[in-house]
């Protein structure tokens, strides 16, 4: 969950992870820690047609839900890190 200073401007305040409630700090703008931030469109294809659903996990939370999966995720290392 995202919470802005000021709304209209859109300056992130800070973030909130929907799993587990932490407060994860924000600088000028960029998260101080590693977020999966999730924007979710569905379509007609799906039973939420036209709804979007947002939320931001902590990478504490990311590895908990992705080591429930059935089948492990694939993880390569970027060679280029800006
Ligand atoms: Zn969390």
């Amino acid at each position: 969950m995202r919470e802005y200073k000021n709304k209209e401007a859109r300056i992130l305040d800070r973030i909130i992870c929907n799993g587990c409630g932490k407060i994860i700090a924000v600088k000028r703008g960029m998260p101080m820690e590693g977020v999966f931030s999730v924007c979710q469109a569905w379509d007609y294809l799906s039973g939420k047609d036209g709804e979007t659903d947002r939320f931001d996990l902590c990478e504490e939370c990311y590895d908990r839900m992705t080591e429930t999966f059935r089948i492990p995720l694939s993880r390569t290392e970027r060679t280029e890190l800006l």
